[in-house]
């Protein structure tokens, strides 16, 4: 009914300018402009980091086509906004491109590519008040983190064996013999649960008993940011469980926002009900209307208005404020329904004839009364009509389809 407004307008030449190319640059002339760029500014050949993560970022957009349509029309912020488009690691970015070291030879510690551990995603439910007015909730989560006793090693000498059971590669191979065939499986190692090392039961750490990690409080302050949307991410960096030789994942909670009894939102409008009685809608109301935010308005139509049903009304900066723009705000719409008496009294139709304009049933004359036939109103639930009507054809189709075919047998019949 209402078009959604399009997203702002913001920033989105930004990309473009790290890397140092023009808007319509193609793909290959991104690519040279990233591997030139990064390179140079590499931390390991003494770039600087912040740099070479923007680069990377940067490069990730814009050799994505979908990512960098999203960006060429409605900027960084809408890639924020949108499903996990979030920062990855820029090394994995650098190395992803180069499919190597592009200085040659090992020596960076930082070529060899980490696992990554799971990101943990949490529903959160807000109220329409929290996402008009902002708040922050105070969650307290349990994790793992790495042992802080033997720094993950799980051992109190630090030491580690190559696992017996599968010399260290955290594999398992088991040989079957099925007739003349052989067949080989691979499974992970029972005995060090894939991690191809064990440790001496007298050197466990205490305080992991050679888990590693241990299970820890945290208490996460969610600020909820005024002008959120339902469903928008709210991200922890590296929050999520610890693992040893793990990229740390992210905690990620999902707004979930909780129906209102009063108003509802579409995008940063809100709109609400409002029943008049038929003399409100004929000569004027005022009622109070309470904002979110909990101050009361009041809200009245002009002298002598008459509010017809299903109008909408509008007051400007009273809808729901802009995510990161919170003094701008859209509209609040008011949808007015008019309650109808159910029958007035004859007394009451006179009255109401010397004020609104007469009935013009009243000018028939009797001789044209007399040549009409006399009719009966009766009254209908339209909808639920409409729907037995619906009912009945298909049924009627139905069976009309089911005399065909068997009047097709039927000749069939008398053919053979
Ligand atoms: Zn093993
Ligand atoms: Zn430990």
């Amino acid at each position: 009914m209402f078009g959604r407004q399009p997203p702002r307008k913001s920033d989105n030449t930004k990309y473009y300018d790290i890397l140092g190319v023009p808007k319509g640059a193609s793909q290959d002339d991104l690519k040279k402009a990233y591997r030139k760029a990064a390179i140079k500014n590499h931390p390991d050949k003494g770039g600087d980091p912040e740099k070479f993560k923007e680069l990377a970022q940067a490069y990730e957009i814009l050799s994505d086509p979908e990512k960098r349509e999203i960006y060429d029309q409605y900027g960084e912020d809408a890639l924020k906004e949108g499903v996990g488009s979030g920062g990855h690691d820029p090394f994995d970015i650098f190395q992803s491109f180069f499919g190597g070291s592009p200085f040659g030879g090992g020596g960076s510690s930082r070529g060899r590519r980490q696992r990554r551990g799971e990101d943990v995603v949490h529903p959160l439910k807000v109220s329409l008040e929290d996402l008009y007015n902002g708040t922050s909730k105070k969650l307290s989560l349990s994790r793992n983190v790495l042992c802080p006793k033997c720094k993950g090693k799980g051992s109190k000498s630090g030491a580690s064996m190559k696992c017996a059971g599968c010399q260290g590669s955290g594999m398992k191979v088991t040989i079957r013999q099925l007739g003349p065939m052989i067949q080989q499986m691979q499974h992970p190692c029972n005995e060090c649960k894939g991690t191809g090392e064990t440790i001496n039961d007298r050197d466990r750490c205490p305080q992991c008993k050679a888990e590693k990690v241990v299970p820890d409080k945290k208490v996460l302050e969610v600020v909820v940011e005024k002008g959120m949307q339902n469903g928008q991410k709210i991200t922890f960096p590296g929050e999520a469980d610890e693992a040893p030789e793990t990229v740390t994942g992210d905690i990620v909670f999902v707004l979930q926002q909780k129906e209102h009894q009063k108003f509802k939102r579409k995008g940063d409008d809100l709109f609400v009900e409002h029943t008049l009685s038929l003399t409100e809608a004929l000569c004027g109301f005022q009622f109070i209307l309470n904002h979110l935010d909990g101050r009361q308005m009041l809200i009245k139509s002009q002298p002598g208005e008459v509010v017809k049903p299903d109008q909408f009304k509008a007051i400007n900066d009273e809808g729901m404020p802009q995510y990161q723009r919170p003094f701008m705000k859209g509209k609040l719409y008011i949808h007015f329904s008019v309650e109808f008496p159910e029958s007035f009294s004859p007394e009451q139709c006179k009255a109401l004839g010397a004020v609104l304009a007469p009935r013009p049933s009243v000018q028939l004359t009797d001789m044209e009364l007399d040549e009409c036939e006399e009719t009966t109103l009766h009254d209908v639930n339209i909808e639920e009509e409409m729907r037995r009507k619906q009912t009945q054809q298909a049924q009627e189709a139905y069976d009309e389809d089911e005399d065909m075919h068997g009047g097709a047998q039927r000749v069939q019949c008398a053919q053979q």
